[in-house]
């Protein structure tokens, strides 16, 4: 990223530029959940709350709180009210779960908008990601789908033991393989106790998130909306950094629309050899950082 010296008497940092990641970290990973299971909000979000870990829960407003419909039971709009607060994620899977490249545009959009509308009754928060039923996309699915959005899910990782056959050694060896490259991995899990790439051993979900929790020096592990909206924000904000006698000053640009993106960006800064982070606003004024007495 370009680093200016705009003021008067100023000094140029010897260094400038936005982190890939949040606070300077390594890579990224994003834990999805698929249909709105009732075992998400009594096994996995648990789990997930222990670690302080927030994930993104992709829900079809059309089964929200079916108890027998022959495949699993899922979660109730309370249960989404509940794991909103908690900081995770409720996002739009699609009302109904039909695949849309078979829809015309009046029922595509009606199953889209109509979810967001119910979520965003339950929750407070419309969705700002989207996730396609069946991971089924084309051309008019995917422009209508990004409306008013920041991102779709476009790829995943399955992980699940029946269909997708999970290992402990499969999930580190993705997960060291995602820290490795840098990569921004999504994950994409279905049922724990029941329903598509159940768990035979949930302890191996178990015991990978706490392995994951673990490597948080390197891993940012955030909602899909939030590493999302970073890596846009990222790529359309440009900072200026200006050195002052015991601070850095950090003034941004960004083109983006504030009303959708809010992550903080944060910014590498290498002052007489020493690397700062600095977590800034994109859509502030210039903001300052002490960096102690020189
Ligand atoms: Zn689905």
């Amino acid at each position: 990223m370009t680093v200016l010296c705009l003021a008067s008497g100023c000094s140029v940092a010897e260094d400038g530029f936005i982190s890939a990641y949040r606070d300077g970290k390594q890579a990224a990973v994003s834990l999805t959940f698929d249909d709105g299971i009732l075992d998400h909000y009594t096994l996995v979000a648990p789990h997930l709350d222990s670690l302080s870990l927030r994930a993104t829960f992709w829900i079809n407003g059309a089964s929200i709180g079916q108890m027998n419909d022959g495949y699993s039971p899922r979660i109730t709009w309370e249960m989404c009210r509940e794991m909103s607060e908690h900081g995770h994620e409720i996002s739009n899977h699609s009302w109904s779960h039909p695949n849309l490249t078979n829809l015309s545009e009046e029922r595509i959009r009606e199953e889209v908008f109509k979810n967001d509308d119910a979520i965003e009754a339950a929750t407070g928060k419309r969705p700002v990601t989207f996730c396609y039923p069946f991971n089924a996309q084309n051309e008019l699915v995917a422009s209508i789908c990004h409306e008013g959005r920041i991102l779709t899910r476009d790829y995943q990782e399955a992980q699940g033991q029946v269909n997708s056959h999970s290992t402990p050694e499969s999930l580190r060896a993705w997960l060291d393989r995602t820290i490795a490259n840098g990569e921004w991995g999504v994950t994409m899990t279905h049922g724990i106790h029941n329903g598509w790439d159940q768990w035979n051993d949930e302890d191996v979900l178990w015991d990978f998130y706490k392995d994951l929790a673990s490597r948080q020096d390197k891993v940012w592990i955030d909602t899909f909306a939030a590493v999302a909206a970073y890596r846009a924000e990222r790529e359309h904000c440009t900072i200026a950094v200006r050195k002052y006698r015991n601070r850095i000053g950090i003034k941004p640009a960004c083109d983006l629309d504030p009303s959708l993106y809010h992550e903080l960006l944060t910014a590498e800064v290498t002052v007489d050899g020493h690397k700062h982070l600095f977590n800034f606003d994109p859509f502030g004024k210039e903001q300052f950082f002490r960096i102690g007495q020189q």
